[in-house]
């Protein structure tokens, strides 16, 4: 595996799919590479930084228009929605 492969593929590792071939490979190839491992240190703490700070509140109208854009860009695997609001009474 090459680093430009690790670039491509390690968000698979972040998301803890540890098992997979190219997970293992990744693995591998962290043990041999600094600048792969200071990358995924990198990425890492970016996450961890992102979760610290709160979510943003978009109005309605200019969430469903990212969210058109994303799509039309394909940017989920499905289309995206925007989730329900929560009534507060439970389901049955
Ligand atoms: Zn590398």
């Amino acid at each position: 595996m090459k680093c430009s492969d690790v670039y491509l593929h390690i968000c698979d590792n972040l998301d803890q799919r540890l098992g997979t071939r190219r997970c293992r490979e990744i693995r591998l190839h962290l043990r041999v590479c600094r600048d792969c491992r200071a990358y995924l240190a990198s990425l890492k703490r970016t996450v961890i930084l992102y979760q610290s700070v709160p979510s943003p509140r978009l109005p309605r109208a200019a969430h469903d228009r990212l969210i058109r854009v994303l799509n039309a860009h394909g940017c989920f695997p499905e289309p995206a929605t925007r989730p329900r609001k929560r009534t507060g009474r439970k389901r049955t």
